[in-house]
């Protein structure tokens, strides 16, 4: 295939509006944080139904804060699934705390709320479920779980902005919840992402630890006398979002139901080409949630086929088409590894070593999709044991 016409894993979909929007916040004169991610914020709180929101800079910065916020520290575990991106667990060290993976179900992808339940000790502070591919983890269940040894519930989003868990949109779930707007999420910014809170003590003190710690009090109350004077009430992070991404925010979010229509579409052509077929199987949606349709990810057969999952993903390579594969399990990356010894997570390893998740976005054509579908049967079929 011509280079040209290669179809990339993913690219991000923008319109008039977008290109507007920054237009404006780039003329105002205040690209920083300001009254635009203020807007974005009670967008985004009033559509999910939480109680506070706060923009940051990247759903890793949410996550990093979140635990902050209950103050994970050293003696902590905090459970997390193996089947997710490095982020979930990198957090966690980043608080000195320890990972504990609970392995996944593989019809889902997500978290086994079974393996959560064996994998609590005393010292476990925090769950952090994560909504595979659009699917969203078993919440209530977990959040019974962490209510019983008085633990926290964070929820890593980044894929189920548009997911919702019986009738409710994500974001009201869980005490936190941490959503991303990387350039190949459903909502993009280029970078950015979102805090939802419960507790408005953890939202005043998640505002402060996302800007340097400064305390805004302390500049309100020398207002009169000297504008520049702000308090340093903690050694504080750098997490805050920009107006010029927050601008891009609020039309993704305002055009997020055109872009989902499109992504339905595309889902509904790729099941019907693979829902008879032998060499392949599809992810399950659990009967308690709506799939926010993040991933389209395929499951390869490979009792069915003679190549590997990386050889598959190089002829559809060589047919033009680009491919990704979420995620390689956190426990098998040399520095978990190291870290916390060989932890054996078998559903999540034999899940990696058949999954690729294929392009799907808004911008794709229909006979880009046709086509990529027809290519992957073929791969598949030539290569049948
Ligand atoms: C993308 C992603 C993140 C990280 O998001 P950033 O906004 O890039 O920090 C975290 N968790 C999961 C599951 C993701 O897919």
């Amino acid at each position: 295939m011509d280079n040209d016409k290669f179809i990339p894993f993913s690219r991000p979909s923008f319109t008039k509006e977008e290109l507007s929007a920054v237009e404006r916040v780039l003329k105002s004169g205040w690209w920083s944080r300001g009254k635009v991610t203020e807007e974005f914020e009670e967008m985004f709180k009033r559509y999910c139904t939480a109680d506070y929101a706060l923009a940051l800079n990247s759903c890793t910065a949410a996550l990093h804060t979140g635990l902050k916020l209950i103050n994970i520290g050293h003696e902590d575990e905090v459970i997390t699934t193996p089947m997710t991106f490095c982020a979930s667990a990198n957090v966690i060290r980043h608080c000195g705390a320890k990972p504990v993976f609970a392995d996944i179900d593989e019809e889902t992808g997500l978290i086994d709320v079974e393996n959560v339940r064996n994998a609590v000790t005393k010292n476990t502070k925090c769950i952090i479920p994560v909504d595979y591919a659009g699917n969203v983890a078993d919440i209530d269940s977990i959040n019974e779980i962490a209510r019983s040894v008085g633990a926290y519930v964070l929820e890593d989003a980044a894929h189920s902005v548009a997911s919702t868990y019986k009738g409710r949109h994500v974001g009201s779930l869980t005490d936190m919840t941490a959503f991303s707007f990387y350039a190949t999420k459903n909502i993009a910014t280029g970078e950015g992402g979102m805090l939802t809170l419960r507790d408005e003590k953890f939202y005043d003190y998640a505002k402060m630890l996302t800007l340097h710690g400064m305390s805004k009090n302390a500049a309100d109350r020398y207002k009169n006398g000297g504008s520049h004077y702000y308090d340093i009430v903690m050694p504080g992070y750098k997490y805050n979002l920009t107006d010029i991404a927050a601008a891009l925010g609020i039309v993704q979010l305002k055009r997020l139901g055109n872009m989902q229509a499109k992504r339905k579409e595309i889902c509904n052509i790729y099941d019907s080409a693979f829902k008879d077929s032998k060499f392949i199987s599809l992810l399950k949606t659990p009967d308690w949630c709506e799939n926010g349709m993040h991933l389209y990810v395929i499951k390869l057969n490979l009792d069915t086929i003679t190549i590997s999952r990386d050889a598959f993903i190089k002829e559809l390579y060589n047919f033009g088409i680009g491919t990704s594969v979420h995620f390689m399990p956190i426990n098998i990356s040399s520095y978990y590894k190291e870290h916390l010894g060989n932890v054996s997570m078998p559903k999540a390893e034999r899940f990696y070593n058949r999954i690729i998740s294929l392009p799907l976005y808004p911008s794709l054509s229909f006979s880009e999709v046709e086509y990529i579908a027809q290519r992957v049967l073929e791969v598949a079929q030539s290569n049948a044991r």
